[in-house]
């Protein structure tokens, strides 16, 4: 008798014994118990061999490809769709983040755009039937300059224009907020005021992903894991197909989502795109009681924290400052990070850290994402997400969706377009970005 049988039947007997359950219940449960065989209801389908062709193949499986495969398939009806990964599904920085979600920028463009992501992640759990622990818990950021409060100031007024929640605090309502922050009036880098952010939300980053993922090969998408894209291949100045390791494979249209890899994948379809590639580390620490519930971040301090369900405190900050295709976590980082958390929470020094990882973030000259067209035709970039993309998955992958069936940039993402770049219309983003993600 298996395991599963075994319980299935104690669970039977049980509720027979207590008689508070009815006939019809009981029945049920006994036939389910002692049934030779169950019918298992896989999120993940195993991929056959890729087909020589498809509608549209999506290079990159993590959360920003998957989410436009869902949205292509659930709401444009093309479910020829294939995504590959040279890795494993949700493997890349969609693992590696620390899930930060807001909607507390600088720019006008960029507050409408993450502010639709918050909106889509408050119902994705119900839209995908995936729990994705989304909690909006609000997150403060800390001012320990004039010039960070006059730059907050700027924030709150921008967010509350586009219907962001968004407040500048003074010291008094963030000791209401955080009790346990330390603030000393006489202090290097005193706390002056803070940027509360109620809508600032964390969700669990793999599940965003796998719910993605079960949604859309429900209807009929594909996902080939340990499948490289090697050359994107053109006639003329269209791109037909991307040659992989495991074969060729041509697509009407293609989409490339492959966070730190951008450049490389843009200079095999042809052309430059102006980012630069660092590091990006981060750090959780053992479980400790639940104390904090807002996300706390420092501008000054270049240090954010974050505690999790599970109760371990996640800490980050800024990217490395120098070019690297490398994941390895440094000392000296660590060294800085953990300084800067004490400084905020003294009674932290002598909790241990369990892990440190990093991923590779692909940063662009003014902090904000290049999405939509490329230079080649059928070619579509979903790219430049720095240290700020988990929170966009949603709104990236619904509004990539949207330009690639119809094949034209949704007003939304016209701000980061790549031609941009060539205008001057830049979507300065750097001082909202910076320790905050
Ligand atoms: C330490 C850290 C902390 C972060 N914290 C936050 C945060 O709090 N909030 C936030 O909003 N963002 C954060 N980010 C950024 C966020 O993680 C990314 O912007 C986001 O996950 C990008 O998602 P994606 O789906 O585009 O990329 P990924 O999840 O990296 O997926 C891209 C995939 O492309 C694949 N790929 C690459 N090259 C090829 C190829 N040639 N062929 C086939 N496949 C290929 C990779 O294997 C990978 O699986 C953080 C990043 C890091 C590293």
């Amino acid at each position: 008798m298996t395991l599963r049988r075994l319980f299935a039947s104690i669970a039977v007997f049980r509720l027979l014994s207590r008689k508070t359950i009815s006939a019809v219940m009981v029945f049920a449960l006994l036939k389910y118990g002692l049934k030779g065989r169950y019918r298992p209801r896989p999120d993940f389908r195993h991929a056959a061999d890729l087909k020589p062709s498809y509608d549209v193949v999506i290079i990159g499986a993590g959360g920003h490809g998957l989410a436009t495969a869902y949205y292509l398939s659930n709401y444009h009806g093309i479910r020829s769709v294939c995504v590959i990964d040279k890795g494993y599904l949700a493997g890349g920085n969609t693992a590696r983040n620390t899930a930060v979600i807001r909607s507390n920028y600088i720019t006008p463009e960029s507050v409408r755009f993450y502010k639709e992501s918050v909106e889509l992640y408050r119902d994705l759990s119900d839209e995908l039937d995936y729990n994705m622990l989304f909690t909006q818990r609000g997150q403060l950021t800390l001012a320990h300059s004039d010039a960070t409060v006059r730059t907050f100031r700027m924030r709150a007024e921008v967010g509350k224009h586009c219907g962001t929640n968004i407040e500048l605090v003074d010291r008094k309502q963030i000791r209401e907020i955080v009790p346990q922050l330390h603030m000393p009036e006489e202090h290097r880098s005193p706390v002056l005021a803070g940027l509360w952010h109620p809508d600032g939300a964390t969700g669990r980053h793999d599940a965003v992903a796998w719910g993605y993922a079960a949604r859309a090969m429900d209807k009929g998408v594909e996902v080939h894991q340990r499948t490289e894209a090697q050359c994107i291949v053109k006639e003329g100045d269209r791109a037909v197909a991307v040659e992989t390791n495991c074969g060729t494979v041509h697509a009407g249209n293609i989409v490339q989502a492959v966070a730190g890899y951008s450049s490389v994948l843009a200079k095999m379809a042809g052309f430059r795109l102006p980012i630069r590639s660092y590091p990006l580390q981060a750090m959780v620490t053992q479980p400790l009681k639940p104390f904090l519930d807002p996300l706390v971040s420092s501008a000054g301090l270049h240090a954010y924290v974050s505690q999790t369900s599970r109760g371990e405190l996640v800490i980050g900050g800024g990217s490395d400052p120098y070019e690297l295709y490398s994941t390895r976590s440094t000392l000296d980082l660590k060294e800085s990070l953990i300084g800067h958390t004490v400084e905020l929470f003294p009674f932290l020094a002598r909790v241990r850290l369990l892990r440190q990882w990093a991923g590779i973030t692909d940063m662009t000259p003014d902090y904000s994402p290049i999405m939509g067209e490329s230079p080649v035709r059928n070619y579509w970039l979903d790219a430049g997400w720095g240290t700020w993309g988990f929170k966009a998955t949603p709104v990236s992958g619904k509004r990539m969706a949207e330009c690639v069936a119809n094949e034209k940039m949704p007003a939304i993402l016209e701000p980061f377009r790549l031609a941009r770049f060539k205008t001057f219309d830049l979507v300065n983003e750097m001082g909202a970005t910076a320790a905050s993600h």
